[in-house]
């Protein structure tokens, strides 16, 4: 049996923090993930490049996700390239759950060192950051260039473009990629969401205050399971007048693919297609690509 002190470094590791520095227009999130990262990992048998991408994909994710105004709202993070070794990223986050896979190709990702650049497994690709609000049923799609040396960046680069929020990312992977840490800080000088802006202003005092201490963390300290984000958020901040703890989320595994959704898919195919489909016992096999779980559906029940 688990003591106290392993549930609680357990429960630490796959958490969410969202804070403010309200005297400084700032708000920004911290995310830790451990046995959540190993069991979306778990579900598939993916090279150390391509877990350490999905790794740092998840992280950004959570950050991204716990920026969502209503619990039943969606982020879905999604990178497409034309003809790279990765050929699809995608990772989601609904109320605290997350999940994501990778679709590549193995032959090609094995000719390359053992840690390629971001360039070289995307290629020319694209990254699409999509924001469904649930109680407003508003959706919202940002799309850039998968562009610079990392995730993070890109992420950022999403931010200033897209949005015009000044933003600083840092992702971090440690314990052989069984932790990853990440943090996202923005500026908001004026005080709210979704205003229009013409430019963001990168060099506004306050933000260069933000961002040279939010500079200040350490790939170990993100990515340090013993390390409350409670803790490593003083760290950083507490020479401010304040610092607000807005919320803390805890972070789990979730897929919502289910039989009966799998079944609704195939009973939209033409009979002509299933047919093409089926196996010898009257099967149709679809498997989750996130989580990897194998639905077979009888196509004589759809037929009834
Ligand atoms: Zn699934």
């Amino acid at each position: 049996m688990a003591s106290e002190n392993e549930i609680g470094a357990a429960a630490a590791a796959d958490a969410g923090l969202a804070f403010a520095l309200p005297a400084r227009h700032a708000r920004g999130r911290l995310v830790r993930l451990g046995p959540v990262l190993d069991d979306i990992l778990s579900a598939h048998d993916y090279p150390a490049p391509i877990a350490r991408l999905l790794g740092e994909a998840l992280v950004l994710t959570a950050l991204l996700g716990a920026t969502l105004k209503d619990a039943g709202g969606q982020l879905t993070l999604q990178a497409q390239t034309e003809a790279g070794i990765v050929d699809l990223l995608v990772a989601d986050y609904r109320g605290g759950e997350l999940r994501g896979y990778v679709r590549f190709d193995r032959e090609r990702l094995a000719e390359q060192p053992s840690q390629p650049s971001l360039f070289a497994l995307f290629g020319k690709g694209y990254l699409a950051i999509t924001f469904d609000q649930a109680v407003s049923n508003e959706r919202y799609q940002g799309i850039v260039p998968l562009e610079g040396g990392s995730l993070a960046e890109a992420v950022e680069h999403f931010f200033v473009q897209s949005e015009q929020i000044p933003s600083l990312v840092r992702l971090a992977l440690g314990d052989g990629g069984h932790v990853a840490g990440g943090i996202l800080l923005q500026h908001l000088p004026e005080g709210e969401e979704g205003r229009e802006r013409l430019h963001a202003r990168l060099d506004h005092p306050e933000w260069e205050h933000v961002r040279a201490l939010g500079g200040t963390i350490s790939a170990a300290e993100l990515a340090d399971p013993e390390l409350p984000l409670e803790t490593l958020l003083w760290r950083l901040f507490h020479q401010e007048d304040e610092v607000r703890i807005l919320a803390s989320v805890t972070l789990t595994r979730g897929c919502r693919c289910s039989h009966d959704y799998v079944r609704g898919v195939i009973a939209r195919f033409a009979a002509e297609e299933r047919a093409a489909m089926v196996d010898d016992d009257g099967f149709i096999s679809v498997d989750c690509e996130f989580c990897s779980r194998v639905f077979p559906i009888r196509v004589s029940d759809l037929e009834s």
